[in-house]
């Protein structure tokens, strides 16, 4: 579904990723997993078409993305859902997911996915008329990752679901994650929190200084650590 062969990423002068290449199946769920500096939050930006690769490619169903605009990745069905739950805070939780339809015009189907994302996220429901800044964290990341389904991606990206929340909201996030990809969207997942990350990954690659250094099952790099 998605082939990134040997790309080379830069800010400035400083080389963030070198020579990566990594592949993700349709219907899989692979996670990305490094320390902080690796250069996952990079890796994650050029696919969705923030950063442009200086070297290399980047395959999408069978045509190039790279350095497409980030609209057109959008449109093609890759949806990212950046670090730190990046919600509108100023508008309500039902505003923030129409946001994320923006670029769809099938009213029906968009309606019929808002309430798909409410059986997903009930505490999203309860909450709909309230304006997104006072959720709590765990919220706001359900909130941030509804807002990329409202797209209709066939390619979840998120980055760092977990960060800074509490222990329950982390299962009941991956709990999502899973059923998300149970219902046919693909997903590539960073995290820090490897044992978590490898617990609902089909798939996993290990990043270093902005190289894959380890690749594998989820299986086997659980037993490799
Ligand atoms: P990770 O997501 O794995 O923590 P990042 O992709 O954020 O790693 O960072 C990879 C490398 O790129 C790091 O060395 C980081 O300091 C550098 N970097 C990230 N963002 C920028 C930026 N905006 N300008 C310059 N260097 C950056
Ligand atoms: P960084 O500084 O980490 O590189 P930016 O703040 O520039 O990231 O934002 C990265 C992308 O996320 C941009 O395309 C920006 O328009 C988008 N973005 C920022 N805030 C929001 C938000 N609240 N909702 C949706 N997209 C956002």
């Amino acid at each position: 579904m998605l082939k990134i062969n040997d790309i080379d990423v830069y800010y400035g002068n400083i080389q963030a990723l070198r020579g990566l290449s990594i592949e993700v199946n349709e219907g899989e769920i692979v996670t990305l997993i490094g320390a902080n500096g690796a250069g996952k939050s990079t890796l994650l930006k050029t696919i969705s078409g923030l950063l442009k690769p200086k070297k290399g490619s980047i395959e999408y169903l069978g045509s190039s993305i790279d350095g497409k605009p980030a609209q057109t990745i959008v449109k093609c069905g890759i949806s990212h859902v950046p670090e730190g739950r990046r919600v509108f805070s100023n508008m309500t939780v039902e505003e923030n997911l129409e946001l994320g339809a923006y670029l769809r015009k099938d009213r029906d189907g968009i309606k019929k996915d808002m309430e798909h994302v409410y059986e997903l996220f009930p505490r999203l429901l309860e909450r709909r008329k309230q304006l997104s800044g006072t959720l709590s964290g765990g919220e706001q990341q359900m909130l941030a990752m509804g807002r990329a389904l409202m797209s209709k991606p066939k390619l979840i990206i998120l980055d760092e679901p977990s960060m800074g929340l509490a222990p329950l909201m982390v299962k009941n996030i991956f709990n999502i994650i899973e059923m998300i990809n149970k219902e046919g969207v693909t997903v590539l997942l960073v995290e820090q929190n490897a044992n978590m990350a490898l617990s609902v990954a089909h798939r996993a690659y290990v990043l270093e200084t902005g190289s894959i250094v380890l690749s594998g099952t989820a299986k086997e790099l659980q037993e490799s650590e």
